[in-house]
């Protein structure tokens, strides 16, 4: 009677599994809020656009990341380990780390052990406009990742037989999502637009990625933006519709020339598509702009799937569908409608601090304690400055300065017909209510790593965004609707509430249920689910849960 069991199972795993998936797509786009799907919803006309998810797939609208440092690299990591920032390390998209540069902020993903391949060494000079030829720069790679991703695990379950690969505009959306053993991660070189890697994964570039460098695909794409000439692919190209055409295209080179989906194993592929977070972030959520790049983007996609259909089959494919954050509403547009929401003036905010330590430790003096370009939501201490002061007690002293600094933002004092100068909108917004400066949580690194943090729902957040990357730091969260002034743009993710965490989590496949979800998940979820599925170990510092009730009943493919 054994066999009644074990006969049972391959038939009923045939049924509602047909077969392991041959590739698994993680396509992420950058700054899309959980909303924009069902606000947009009514638009969508194609069948393998949204609509893969939205009808053909599983779909959940209560999607939110539960931390509280809701950026680009931290949520691609996140994404990519199913763990936070307090398991995979990712704290911000840059930090001080001054073992390493003393000068200069680092980015997540650069690493000087390596270079860039493909900028400018085996290309000839560019079209006209192009920068010329330069030193081969820093490279990139997943050196700050302390976690493995899905795609490692598949990686590591087949003795790396599976192929495993990540493309998007930006280097650390394409590294930190597939792994420390991907394959390679292609990203783009921002003047010019070709796609480049590093080092870490090739000392060359595959004749496929310099033939697409040198074909017409990038010349199209400036046209399609009408920007001819330009020699800012990144910033002018990339916040167009058009970029994300570009960059479904290279992922189709990709498939079709690594011939990924065709071998005996699963391979893995992440996607990340970064126009919609260079537009997001000048336009605002509620523009128009950004509505026409979403329904432009939902013909691409149908594009990119149908075309994925015919290749290998849809019927052989994973896939998911998420983002790395959510966006504020531009926050004199929230105040209009009576929001508490103010811009606040980090440098301003950062000069009371210092000013308030200089009074404490170096009166007279004009010592720089805190170090240059912050990124909230941390602020960071320059420890050379404390003498012989411990971490602890310069990061409290900081602690101490912050309400006097908050306080001295000073409240907005509006005009009777609510004419704000130029000045007063810069920093504060036209609330009907008080919006002045505030801050919600401050907590110094010392007190985060040694866990003293409330026992609540809000300090979840705040725990799962500890990281012992870069050096000494105190968590400065503002009250909601309240953001930093930045310059050249209007909006910005950065923090635990709720515009910024909540993201869309769509599947297609033939394990899921099809249907419109309403539960609370979290894309950590996501690889949790993929490992379950595919039947290998979840990435080695997730927390995600299995989404077993959008799942139907199988066993894990053999
Ligand atoms: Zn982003």
């Amino acid at each position: 009677m054994v066999c009644a069991a074990v006969c049972a199972g391959p038939r009923g795993r045939a049924q509602a599994y047909e077969a392991k998936p041959k590739l698994v797509v993680i396509l992420v786009i950058d700054q899309f809020r959980g909303d924009y799907l069902d606000r947009f919803r009514d638009s969508f006309t194609s069948a393998n656009g949204f609509n893969l998810f939205l009808k053909k797939g599983a779909y959940f609208n209560g999607c939110y990341y539960d931390y509280a440092n809701t950026k680009t690299a931290p949520g691609h990591a996140t994404i990519g380990t199913g763990a936070y920032t307090d398991g995979h390390g990712i704290g911000s998209n840059e930090w001080w780390d001054l073992a390493r540069n003393t000068d200069r902020v680092i980015s997540s993903v650069e690493d000087e052990r390596y270079r860039i391949v493909g900028t400018f060494d085996d290309l000839p000079v560019g079209p006209p406009g192009t920068i010329p030829p330069a030193a081969p720069r820093i490279g990139a790679s997943p050196l700050n990742l302390r976690a493995t991703t899905l795609g490692d695990e598949v990686r590591l379950a087949t003795g790396g037989k599976a192929k495993l690969f990540g493309v998007s505009l930006k280097d650390r959306a394409s590294i930190l999502p597939s792994g420390q053993t991907a394959n390679a991660a292609y990203w783009i070189d921002q003047a010019t637009g070709r796609f480049v890697t590093s080092t870490y994964y090739m000392a060359q570039l595959p004749e496929w990625v310099t033939a697409f460098n040198k074909g017409p695909r990038i010349a199209q794409a400036v046209k399609e933006a009408g920007l001819e000439g330009t020699t800012q692919f990144y910033d002018m190209v990339g916040r167009t519709p058009a970029a994300n055409s570009y960059e479904l295209d290279f992922a189709r080179a990709l498939i079709e020339n690594e011939k990924l989906g065709q071998g005996s194993v699963t391979d893995v592929l992440t996607v990340s598509l970064s126009a919609n977070d260079i537009l997001g972030h000048q336009m605002g959520p509620d523009s128009d702009e950004e509505k026409q790049m979403v329904l432009a983007l939902d013909g691409d996609i149908d594009g990119f799937f149908t075309w994925l259909d015919r290749k290998i089959g849809l019927s052989n494919v994973m896939v998911a569908l998420t983002a790395d954050h959510g966006v504020a509403p531009i926050p004199s547009e929230a105040a209009k409608l009576g929001v508490a929401s103010a811009r606040l003036d980090l440098e301003d905010f950062s000069a009371s601090i210092e000013a308030a330590l200089n009074k404490r430790f170096s009166p007279g003096a004009k010592k720089l304690y805190l170090l240059p370009k912050q990124e909230l939501p941390y602020i960071e201490l320059d420890p050379r400055a404390f003498g012989k002061m411990t971490e602890k007690e310069a990061e409290q002293a900081v602690v101490d300065a912050i309400p006097a600094a908050v306080r001295a933002l000073g409240s907005p004092v509006l005009p009777p017909n609510n004419n704000l100068t130029p000045e007063a909108e810069r920093k504060y917004s036209d609330a009907r209510i008080d919006a002045s400066p505030a801050a919600a949580f401050v907590r110094s690194r010392v007190d985060l790593a040694e866990g003293k943090i409330p026992a609540t729902e809000f300090g979840k957040l705040i725990a799962h965004s500890y990281t012992a990357n870069g050096d000494w730091y105190v968590m400065v969260v503002p009250t909601a609707y309240q953001m930093e002034y930045l310059t050249g743009i209007q909006t910005t993710h950065f923090s635990p509430w709720s515009y910024d965490r909540h993201v869309p989590l769509g599947f297609f496949g033939a394990a899921f249920v099809p249907g419109y979800y309403r539960q609370q998940v979290a894309p950590v979820d996501i690889a949790a689910t993929f490992a379950s599925l595919l039947g290998v170990n979840a990435p080695s510092a997730s927390v995600g849960h299995v989404l077993t009730f959008a799942l139907r009943d199988s066993v894990p493919a053999k």
